[in-house]
């Protein structure tokens, strides 16, 4: 028989591990479940501006999420790392089945975070890992002193593209209105950096080359007009970054908690439709995806678990 967690927390980005650092420090036994690496999407992250406190030189997302982690185990939460791929979670003692095994808890935290969207243009499963990425901080260096392009018009593609300016020769943001959506400080920094260009109502349609990425159709959403990129010819390549937005990790949810659009739909602790089972983090309904937000989360579903157990003893 399985050992019957007070907790299981599915995810460690911020919301999951500062769970964690909650459920532990409550003397709750909790278990932490991953199937990839720790942080989520801000240990792509390069640059960690806005969380409190944080003042930290090169301070990366990546470092910030390995002190997380180091935390959530000094107070005792256990690690796992196993891929989830069904749950029972009505009754006392919930149920996830993983490619390794079986776990059980008298409560869940999911905090499964969200994914980058595809650009969703011809040929892009092709060229995916061949001129194409969704993490600057991963792949950025690939392209030192070559051209790079950058979709979207959010906080995300625009800090992306200030980043990836530290490798590429430029950057070009190609962004499908004639706004950004980024706050003003993130616009002010690429409206004054010399290697950032822009592309207004344009998306990209198709995309091309031979081996890596080299051409690639842009459509003018206003005028209909396609224009088509070639890579610079002594380059042979460039990249095309995504940055349009998330999908949350809901899927092996859906049909249990209520939802709204793929969201984990939750009250203000953290609480889902079904008794004993928290979400955290950017897979619920919120208005701020943050670390910061994040991390708040995590806190108060721990601690409202605590408080669900103790009150089911
Ligand atoms: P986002 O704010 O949803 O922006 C997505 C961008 O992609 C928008 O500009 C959108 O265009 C564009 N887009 C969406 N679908 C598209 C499509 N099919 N084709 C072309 N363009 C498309 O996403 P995000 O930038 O990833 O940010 C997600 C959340 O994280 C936000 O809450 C953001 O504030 C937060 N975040 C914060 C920071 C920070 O504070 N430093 C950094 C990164 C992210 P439209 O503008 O036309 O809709």
């Amino acid at each position: 028989m399985s050992k019957i967690y007070d907790v299981i927390i599915l995810g460690a980005g911020p919301a999951g591990l500062t769970a964690g650092l909650y459920a532990g420090r409550s003397r709750l036994s909790t278990l932490i479940i991953e199937k990839g690496q720790d942080g989520g999407q801000i240990a792509l992250t390069d640059e960690v501006e806005n969380y409190p406190g944080q003042l930290v030189e090169g301070e990366t997302g990546h470092s910030l999420v390995a002190r997380m982690s180091e935390q959530a185990k000094k107070f005792g939460a256990e690690r796992c790392t196993d891929a989830i791929k069904s749950v029972e979670l009505e009754g006392d003692v919930k149920k996830l089945i993983g490619a390794k095994g079986e776990y059980l808890a008298r409560c869940v935290i999911i905090a499964t975070g969200a994914f980058p969207k595809p650009i969703g243009c011809e040929n892009e499963g092709r060229f995916t890992g061949m001129g194409i990425s969704f993490c600057a901080t991963c792949d950025g260096a690939f392209f030192k002193d070559l051209e790079v392009y950058v979709v979207g018009g959010g906080d995300s593609a625009v800090e992306e593209a200030i980043y990836l300016t530290r490798f590429a020769r430029k950057v070009t943001i190609i962004h499908r209105r004639d706004q950004l959506r980024a706050v003003k400080a993130i616009q002010e920094k690429a409206f004054a950096n010399p290697k950032i260009a822009f592309l207004w109502d344009s998306v990209v349609v198709r995309v091309d080359g031979k081996d890596l990425l080299s051409s690639m159709t842009l459509r003018n959403v206003k005028t209909g007009e396609l224009t088509t990129i070639e890579a610079n010819k002594a380059d042979g390549l460039f990249g095309l970054f995504g940055f349009i937005g998330y999908t949350p990790n809901s899927r092996l949810f859906e049909g249990m908690l209520e939802m709204e659009n793929g969201y984990i739909r939750t009250d203000g602790n953290m609480r889902t439709s079904i008794p004993g089972v928290f979400a955290a983090g950017d897979v619920r309904v919120k208005s701020l995806r943050q670390v910061v937000t994040a991390a708040a989360d995590g806190a108060i579903a721990a601690m409202q678990a605590e408080k669900y157990i103790s009150s089911n003893l």
